[in-house]
């Protein structure tokens, strides 16, 4: 590998944002991540909800990477092909005794600097979501809020860094830096060692870790917050909006949301974890969703959940810079004074998926301000094609697509109606779909009804055609979560033999 310029450390959402900003300029860029697949950490386990910006105190970091961010998604999902709908969102007061929340949620969103926010009496409230608490007694309205695919803005982020040159490693453990001088010079990893001029620690629940080893901020410390979440059946319930309860002092409160994939989300509560892989759902925690999801909707049913998961909160302890706002954990974004070459990413917890892309635009900023001469290439190309999803296509497009390969005729996934020609495609694509987790997150197969049982042999089976690799080898998310442990076949003939 040629010299090293970024060695970006983590490929979240954060992290491949900044390599596709990054990847823009004349610079050798090397993104590693620990994992089998980008985004497959908190990145994979959100509410997907692209903020307005109400939510965060006026003068952190957090409200205002939020509103810029916010700002750069409808650009971005065009030229990276990925589903975004800036649908608006709602919180929704319960109650007379409520009301006075959404003044202040209005007044601190305008400080915030988010346009359009205004609140809606209860009768068009109603009007717009029929299902509501027939309780409910106004409304926050945010038309700048939205929706988005999470794993597909992800991925779509570092396949287009990679079009424009980036060189991702996956499986790849960041395991010490190298210091000469007051400079970062490179990277020990467990793929060996990467000589470099900078590093962004954007290592998510990890980053007080990575922050530690470069000597800065010992004092900062992630404290994982989990959230979890179930997910409902699509014929149980048409929610068409994203709804938030009032806030309280734990936070945004169990939201109900559409998402793009047609599902209806509820959750997240926030807990704290035990450790920083604790992604258990526990009956307390779906206790207490439900009875959050039924403040909003009184007729929701525990019955209609087909899944549930649970993402962790980078909660860190570093206060906001702004010496008026006395606030306990603000996002971490910065050059390290020393050592010189250090961009430092942490705490970064909600809103930091909105926030990703005007993170990524803050870490060539920061870079500049350190004196790096960032020269644009000639031939950066912002656009990634998306590829096609069979079962969103019309008729026509869908025999057009059967008629160019036979493999989009053969459906793999029946309850999402996902084919093999779709699976193959991800397979083959600039970041490779080499485990079966990273192939649903891409195609949404195995999320139906069933879960998975009908396709993931199916699946197993194309992934060791296409690899050439044993289907013993084949995994759910990397090494260690093998699905085949023999041939039984084969033992049978050894037992003959002895
Ligand atoms: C319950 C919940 C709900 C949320 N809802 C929203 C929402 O609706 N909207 C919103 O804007 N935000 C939301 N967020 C926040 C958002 O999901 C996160 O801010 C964002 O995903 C963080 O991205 P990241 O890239 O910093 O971290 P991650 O996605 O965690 O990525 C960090 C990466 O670093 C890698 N890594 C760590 N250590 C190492 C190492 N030593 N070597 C190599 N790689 C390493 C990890 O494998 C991981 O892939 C929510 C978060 C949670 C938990």
């Amino acid at each position: 590998m040629e010299k090293i310029d970024v060695v970006i450390i983590g490929g979240g959402v954060v992290g491949c944002m900044t390599a596709r900003f990054l990847s823009r300029y004349k610079l050798n860029i090397l993104l590693i991540d620990k994992e089998a697949d980008v985004g497959s950490s908190t990145s994979a386990a959100n509410s997907a909800i692209v903020h307005a910006g109400y939510d965060p105190l006026p003068g952190t970091l957090k409200a205002e990477m939020n509103v810029k961010g916010n700002q750069m998604w409808d650009v971005l999902s065009g030229e990276l092909g990925f589903e975004y709908d800036r649908s608006g969102d709602y919180v929704v007061a319960v109650g007379k005794e409520e009301l006075p929340i959404l003044d202040e949620l209005l007044e601190q969103g305008r400080r915030n600097g988010v346009p359009g926010m205004h609140i809606i009496p209860a009768d068009e409230m109603r009007a717009r979501e029929p299902e509501i608490n027939p309780a409910v007694s106004g409304a926050l309205w945010a038309p700048t809020g939205g929706i988005c695919d999470p794993f597909m803005a992800t991925i779509a982020a570092a396949e287009n860094a990679v079009e424009n040159g980036v060189t991702v490693m996956l499986n790849t453990r960041f395991l010490d830096f190298r210091i000469e001088n007051g400079r970062v010079t490179g990277v020990q990893t467990s793929r060996g060692f990467f000589a470099c001029r900078w590093v962004v620690n954007s290592a998510g629940l990890y980053s007080d870790e990575v922050m530690h080893l470069a000597g800065v901020r010992p004092e900062f410390q992630i404290t994982p917050r989990r959230g979890e979440y179930v997910v409902l059946d699509r014929a149980s319930i048409q929610v068409n909006n994203v709804l938030f309860p009032v806030p309280t002092a734990k936070g945004k409160g169990i939201l109900v949301t559409a998402t793009t994939h047609g599902n209806t989300i509820v959750g997240p509560n926030s807990v704290c974890a035990a450790h920083k892989k604790d992604e258990e759902v526990t009956q307390e925690g779906l206790a207490e969703i439900w009875e959050g999801a039924r403040k909003l909707f009184p007729h929701l049913q525990p019955s209609s959940t087909i899944a549930m998961f649970a993402g962790l909160r980078a909660t860190g302890n570093a206060p906001s810079p702004n010496p008026q706002v006395s606030y306990g954990h603000d996002f971490v974004i910065e050059a390290a004074e020393k050592p010189r070459g250090f961009i430092n990413l942490g705490g970064i917890e909600s809103p930091g998926f909105t926030a990703a892309p005007a993170i990524a635009q803050r870490v060539v900023e920061l870079m500049q301000d350190q004196g790096e001469k960032l020269e644009e290439k000639t031939g950066w190309n912002p656009i990634r094609a998306p590829r096609p999803h069979f079962r969103k296509l019309p008729l026509d497009e869908q025999k057009k697509l059967i008629h160019t390969d036979p493999r989009y005729g053969r459906v793999v996934c029946r309850c999402e109606m996902v084919t093999e020609g779709e699976i193959v495609a991800e397979i083959h694509a600039p970041i490779p779909a080499l485990t079966y987790d990273a192939i649903k997150r891409r195609t949404w197969l195995g999320t139906g009804r069933c879960l998975g049982s009908f396709d993931m042999p199916r699946v197993v089976e194309i992934l060791a055609r296409e690899t050439g690799l044993p289907p013993e080898q084949i995994t759910k998310r990397g090494p260690g979560s093998e699905f085949l442990y023999r041939r039984t076949k084969e033992l049978e003939v050894l037992h003959d033999q002895e």
